[in-house]
């Protein structure tokens, strides 16, 4: 059976300890794989050459970094279908999501990012007469990266492909449920030319791993993605150790729609910002709050619509919606159902585990859900299911509509729904979440700032709000005259 290793200092390894994990389908409910399990060993070697690869890679001229990763880019772009392939055998993803969301847009990670790595520029203030100021910023040197599952490639070069466009080698982990694609990155990064000791992978557990890159002492910056109570560790831990941190967490994203919208534009796309990957995308809109004049319509053509998405195989192109990530998910998903129910709510389309043939008949699949009749306190809709499932409430006017969207300890995305020009406007300055798409969702500009409020995270990703927390600014005053001569 094939084992997937680390990748330090550009070469593949197994564990220091020799352990190893299963890497499971969950399409199938059956292993097909094995992965090193690291610990704070193979993290101190990955370090080790991340730190001797730092002061090359650091003087590279920006020209030659630019063009090593827009290689990446490009070997990425010509590796979609083996890439694809690999992501949805890890996370149980449909074929076609992976081959035209999750690839395109790790290539396209790297390319832009190239891109800014030959653009970076020195700020400088000039004090009349006096002196000059100019402001470096520099790499930090090694920075540490940890990334989830349910966008693996993608997430995990959000964070790597900036960090080296600024300088820095980095330290990195991908999820252990999807770890094959970051693992096939690094064959990818040696073809490009990447110096050994840039990008260094260590697989494993989160504690395992994960950790021992946060507690390193050496590693001054991490920059995280995943739930918001492993990111409140990550905090605690970084603050002792008074370490930068980039939070990338949770979110229960309202969806509003008031009565004026285009509304056969965005029922189609309510169903793509509830269910695309099963739900499990950050910011996938889980609250969808429709305004009472068409709330009967809507809960009628949307539950049709959503009951006639098909649940199946992967590997098949027609397939909408796949597995979720594992077994151990879908119980806590089909628990949060239950547990809807037990709060009052109606189940008007899904609620079950769908149960496929063979060779899927071991799988972790759930049919999408619409439930309707929840308060917005109660935990269904407090909590973050992260899975196929929707809630819809009834709102009358823009101020209710925006007290229940913001009624939530998160606040990552919302999307508005709204033909009034000034109404959009004015709800999207009352939202408190770090992103608001109005009449259209998942619209990315990766120059934009992405990030959230509240417990949704801290710090922003994307274009230059990515380069500059990856680099530390130095200010060097030059003063002309000192009056002698
Ligand atoms: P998770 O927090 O369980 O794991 C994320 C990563 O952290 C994994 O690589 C994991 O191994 C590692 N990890 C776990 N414990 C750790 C520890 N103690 N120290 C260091 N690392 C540790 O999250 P997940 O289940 O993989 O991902 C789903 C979550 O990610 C959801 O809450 C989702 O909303 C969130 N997410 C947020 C964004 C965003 O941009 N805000 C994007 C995608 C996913």
């Amino acid at each position: 059976m094939k084992q997937y290793n680390h990748f330090i200092g550009g070469e593949y390894k197994p564990s220091v300890n020799g352990g190893t994990m299963d890497i499971i389908n969950p399409a199938t409910g059956k292993k097909y794989a094995e992965l090193a399990a690291g610990d704070a060993a193979d993290v101190k070697l990955a370090y080790e050459a991340a730190h001797a690869a730092k002061d090359g890679w650091a003087m590279t001229p920006l020209a030659e970094r630019q063009a090593i990763m827009q290689r990446i880019a490009t070997l990425i772009e010509e590796k979609n279908e083996i890439l694809a392939q690999a992501e949805m055998l890890d996370s149980g993803k449909p074929i076609m999501h992976a081959r035209r969301i999750d690839i395109p847009r790790a290539s396209a990670n790297f390319a832009f990012f190239a891109a800014a790595a030959s653009q970076l520029a020195s700020e400088s203030h000039y004090m009349p007469g006096q002196a000059i100021n100019y402001t470096l910023r520099q790499p930090y040197g090694v920075v540490g990266c940890i990334s989830p599952w349910n966008l693996p490639l993608y997430l995990f070069t959000w964070k790597i492909a900036p960090a080296i466009a600024a300088g820095n080698t980095v330290v990195a982990k991908p999820s252990e449920m999807t770890p094959v694609t970051a693992a096939m990155l690094g064959d990818i990064c040696n073809e490009a030319g990447l110096p050994p000791g840039v990008l260094n992978i260590v697989h494993g557990t989160g504690p395992d791993v994960g950790e021992a890159i946060v507690r390193h002492e050496d590693i001054k910056v991490i920059s995280f993605t995943g739930s918001t109570a492993v990111g409140k560790r990550i905090a605690g831990i970084c603050a002792e150790q008074l370490k930068k941190a980039s939070l990338e967490l949770g979110g229960k994203n309202p969806v509003i729609i008031f009565g004026d919208c285009d509304y056969d534009e965005m029922l189609k796309t309510t169903i793509r910002s509830s269910f695309s990957n099963q739900g499990q995308i950050c910011l996938c809109g889980s609250r969808i709050l429709v305004q009472w004049d068409i709330y009967d319509r809507f809960v009628s053509d949307f539950t049709e619509r959503v009951q006639r998405l098909t649940v199946g195989d992967p590997t098949d192109p027609e397939t909408k919606l796949g597995a979720v990530i594992s077994e151990g998910h879908m119980k806590k998903v089909l628990s949060y159902i239950e547990l809807a129910k037990e709060e009052g709510g109606e189940v008007l389309a899904g609620g079950h585990q769908v149960h496929l043939p063979a060779p899927n008949d071991g799988g972790s699949f759930i049919a999408p859900t619409v439930i309707t009749g929840l308060d917005q306190n109660c935990r269904t809709n407090q909590e973050e299911i992260f899975g196929p499932v929707v809630t819809i409430m009834p709102f009358q006017t823009e101020e209710e509509a925006i007290a229940l969207a913001n009624n939530t300890t998160y606040g990552l995305a919302s999307v508005v729904w709204t033909d009034r020009l000034d109404r959009a406007h004015r709800v999207a300055g009352q939202i408190n979440a770090g992103i608001v798409w109005i009449n259209c969702w998942l619209l990315r500009d990766l120059r934009t700032p992405f990030g959230g409020v509240k417990n949704s995270g801290m710090g922003r990703e994307g274009g230059w709000e990515a380069i500059r927390f990856f680099t530390e600014p130095k200010n060097v005053t030059i003063q002309y005259d000192h009056g002698e001569d």
